[in-house]
């Protein structure tokens, strides 16, 4: 936010503003050649979260193990005979949905298949297959498989809703590749609807609940975020339609990038043309990754569908350790023991580096 953004604002909204704020600190020490150095780490402040990350400017010299090519494929990449996902054995080794929700237990859009986690993390706890294909290759993907399998997430949701109003905190996840946290490489989204809030969805709730009031309910918290971006430009990449696409200010994954759909606070609300929009921002993404010879990535969007909560849909989609033998985990005890990510570029040379893609 701009001094100028806020002379229009009343006290109240001051006391929450979005503010986006670097440090730098330095570390000196004597190289092993005995000359003193200075290695500079900057700390940002997520204007969303409050919370902290690092950018260790000086280990992006050093090349990251397996990021030298594409890794190869998984050794199960054409073993489709074993994967439960694959015609003809997913007929009989899914779940199919309670007649409540679905009279045929499973749900089809285009090629997309749709059916209850075998494995549920919540009430409602669903897989939505992008299509029959095993292994896919980041970047690779048909932008018409991804916008059929986001179709059908918002199809299953919608019916959730008309069973469990009360389930009203939501999400749409994927993992791709074990290093991601994914137990099938067979691509797919998981869809998640449940009454118990998850940190996330607390957190954000009362954020942009607050940010709202503040404002005399009139301003929303990712519209002031993206326009702020916006008007900085130097993290802001593109868009696909009304989805607008940057590199996040204080990274708490590698490489990562927000996609913001402003004024919009429902997943239901997005029609195929907003599902296709936001499956060729996906699909830009994945082939920057590839062009940074990256196969592992999360992505996720998180909504309360509680008719009242001004939380604008935002898509966050960051990087993981390379899926190949012997790569080391992105998590060290620095973000587990002490909470603050740290990665290794700036937001503004992802944003350069991701920008060809959006053109
Ligand atoms: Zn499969």
């Amino acid at each position: 936010m701009t001094s100028s953004d806020r002379t229009d604002s009343n006290y109240k909204f001051n006391e929450l503003p979005l503010v986006f704020k670097k440090e730098m600190v330095s570390a000196h020490f004597i190289d092993p050649s005995g000359n003193p150095v200075k290695r500079p780490i900057e700390i940002r402040t997520n204007p969303i979260t409050w919370r902290t990350c690092r950018i260790t400017f000086s280990r992006n010299a050093e090349q990251e193990r397996e990021t030298d090519r594409l890794p190869l494929p998984p050794p199960d990449a054409a073993d489709t005979a074993q994967c439960p996902f694959c015609f003809p054995q997913i007929r009989h080794k899914t779940p199919q949905l309670s007649s409540e929700l679905d009279s045929h237990g499973r749900t089809v859009v285009g090629k997309s298949i749709l059916f209850p986690n075998l494995f549920p993390y919540g009430s409602y706890s669903a897989i939505s297959l992008f299509d029959n294909n095993h292994f896919v290759e980041i970047g690779t993907a048909s932008c018409k498989s991804y916008n059929d399998s986001f179709v059908n997430c918002c199809n299953y949701l919608q019916q959730v809703a008309e069973h469990d109003p009360r389930s009203f905190y939501v999400a749409i996840t994927q993992n791709h590749l074990p290093s991601a946290g994914g137990s099938l490489i067979h691509p797919h989204l998981q869809v998640h609807a449940d009454r118990i809030a998850s940190n996330h969805h607390r957190f954000l709730k009362n954020r942009a609940m607050r940010y709202f009031e503040a404002s005399g309910r009139f301003r929303y918290l990712f519209s002031d975020y993206l326009s702020h971006e916006k008007k900085d430009g130097t993290r802001y990449i593109g868009a696909t339609g009304d989805w607008e696409w940057m590199a996040a200010f204080a990274p708490e994954g590698f490489y990562e990038l927000w996609g913001i759909l402003p004024g919009i606070t429902s997943l239901r609300q997005l029609t195929p043309l907003l599902c296709e929009d936001l499956a060729r921002g996906i699909l830009n993404t994945q082939r920057f990754y590839r062009s940074i010879f990256r196969n592992g990535y999360n992505l996720g969007v998180l909504c309360i569908e509680n008719g009242a909560t001004p939380l604008e849909l935002r898509i966050v989609i960051l990087a993981r350790s390379n899926y190949a033998p012997w790569v080391r985990n992105d998590h060290t005890g620095y973000e587990v023991m002490l909470g603050d990510m740290a990665t290794f570029t700036a937001p503004e040379e992802t944003a350069a580096a991701a920008r060809p893609f959006w053109l």
